[in-house]
C-alpha cells in the first residue's frame, strides 16, 4: 500500500487540538511522513468603498495584527515542539478550507489531518470547516473526532 510522504496538520488554536496533533504525529512517524503545519487566519471584517476597494476601520486592523502576532507565536512554538521546519509552517489569512487546499496543493501535501467537533446534525458528523475542506480537497482528508 502506498504510504504517505507529506501530512499537513491544520489547527484553530482556540480549541483543544491534542487529539489531532497526537493523531498526525502519529501517522506522520508511521509512514516516514514529513509533517507540515497551518493556522489560518480569518479577517475580521471588511468593508468597501464606494470605487469597490476593500477598506478596514483602524480598531480592527490592530487587533488583527494582535491576532497576527499572537498566531505567529503559537505557531512558531507548536512547530517547534513537533520539529517542524520553519518553511513547512504555513500562517495564512482568508477562508480556513480554501487555504487549507491551497498550501496542500502547492506543497505536494497527500494527507491533511483536521478535527470535527460538530454537535448538532450533520455537524455531529463534520464540523462546517471539516466539511468545507473535505469538499474538493486535492488529497486524502483525516478527520479526528474531538470531544
Ligand atoms: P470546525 O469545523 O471549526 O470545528 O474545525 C474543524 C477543524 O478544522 C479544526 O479542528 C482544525 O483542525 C481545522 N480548522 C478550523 N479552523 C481552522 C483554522 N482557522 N486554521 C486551520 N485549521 C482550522
Amino acid at each position: 500500500m502506498a504510504r504517505y510522504k507529506k501530512v499537513l496538520l491544520a489547527v484553530d488554536f482556540h480549541s483543544d487540538n491534542r487529539d489531532i496533533i497526537d493523531r498526525a504525529e502519529q501517522v506522520a512517524k508511521d509512514n516516514g511522513a514529513e509533517l507540515l503545519l497551518i493556522h489560518v487566519n480569518e479577517p475580521l471584517a471588511v468593508a468597501y468603498t464606494a470605487d469597490g476597494m476593500a477598506t478596514w476601520g483602524d480598531e480592527l486592523v490592530s487587533l488583527e495584527t494582535s491576532i497576527r502576532k499572537e498566531s505567529q507565536k503559537k505557531l512558531a512554538d507548536l512547530s517547534e515542539r513537533l520539529n517542524i521546519k520553519k518553511e513547512n509552517a504555513f500562517l495564512r489569512e482568508g477562508k480556513p478550507a480554501i487555504e487549507i487546499h491551497d498550501v496542500a496543493r502547492e506543497n505536494g501535501v497527500d494527507l491533511i489531518v483536521l478535527g470535527t467537533h460538530g454537535q448538532h446534525g450533520i455537524q455531529l458528523i463534520l464540523g462546517s470547516t471539516a466539511n468545507s475542506v473535505l469538499h474538493g480537497a486535492p488529497c486524502d482528508v483525516l478527520s479526528v473526532r474531538v470531544h
